[in-house]
């Protein structure tokens, strides 16, 4: 028996949970169904999972180094076309541990154009082969929605947002996308193809909103997953983080009884059945 099966009003809880991330995200001091009852490795309160996007080189040159300092290891959401320049170096961070995942061949964000078949065909298959052909056919693997759009092709958001997650929820093991509290790690696979995700740097480079937000996935015992775009030694402008606020996040969690490890790798423990 899972824990959910044995927990009171789970599914109420996760839509206070859901109401409370498409709005503020997350109110610091807010407890969400309390304590949670899941047995995080090494005797963690939470978990937090770090993912960059779209393969920039500013990640190997920057992030890559900072995440290898810390000892931790990320998922690194690739777009073929922006890493292909520096496929090697990519190749690399791969080969030390990092999780490499899927965020389309060329990151379309006009979506209506689109049915399942034509984005499979042109957005995901392709990736897919590039990535098994240059870092090994690792199985399953994880997916991230480009600009966090949810919906493909046309129809009501409902036709559009189902269209979309059958074809994530056929070719991937889990998806994140970009909005969304820290989820509490029971509801990980009924979530499996919208997995909550948050950019604390997108409008500031400040360490403060993932500073609350991993104290909430420590309230709840919930699994956090940060998203990052370029780290730079300035901030370049919106979704971009300095160098500086990266690191005191890194330490941040280092500080925090938080279980840091790859996307996949966290999914694949809170949906383990013993
Ligand atoms: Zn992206």
């Amino acid at each position: 028996m899972t824990q959910s099966e044995t927990t009171p009003h789970p599914s109420r809880r996760w839509a206070i949970t859901r109401a409370l991330g498409l709005t503020v995200l997350v109110a610091p001091g807010v407890a969400v169904g309390g304590a949670s009852a899941f047995a995080w490795p090494k005797g963690a309160s939470g978990a937090v999972s770090l993912t960059y996007d779209d393969g920039l080189d500013s990640q190997l040159d920057y992030a890559v180094p900072q995440l290898q300092a810390s000892g931790f290891k990320a998922t690194f959401f690739l777009v073929q076309e922006n890493m292909e320049a520096r496929l090697d170096d990519w190749v690399k961070v791969g080969q030390l541990g990092h999780e490499i995942g899927d965020h389309t061949e060329n990151h379309p964000c006009g979506l209506a154009s689109y049915s399942g078949s034509s984005f499979e065909a042109r957005q995901i298959s392709p990736m897919e082969r590039f990535l098994d052909a240059h870092f090994g056919r690792s199985r399953p693997r994880s997916y991230a929605y480009p600009c966090g759009y949810i919906g493909l092709g046309r129809g009501t958001p409902r036709d559009r947002i189902g269209r979309y997650a059958q074809v994530v929820g056929r070719d991937f093991m889990a998806a994140r996308t970009t909005v969304g509290a820290p989820i509490d790690p029971r509801r990980a696979w009924a979530e499996r193809t919208h997995l909550p995700g948050f950019e604390p740097t997108y409008d500031v480079d400040d360490p403060s909103l993932a500073y609350a937000y991993l104290q909430s996935a420590l309230k709840n015992g919930a699994w956090a997953i940060l998203i990052f775009h370029d780290i730079m030694p300035r901030r370049m402008g919106e979704g971009g983080t300095s160098v500086a606020v990266h690191q005191k996040i890194l330490d941040y969690i280092a500080a925090q009884p938080l279980w840091c490890a790859p996307m996949g790798e966290v999914f694949q423990r809170v949906t383990q059945r013993t």
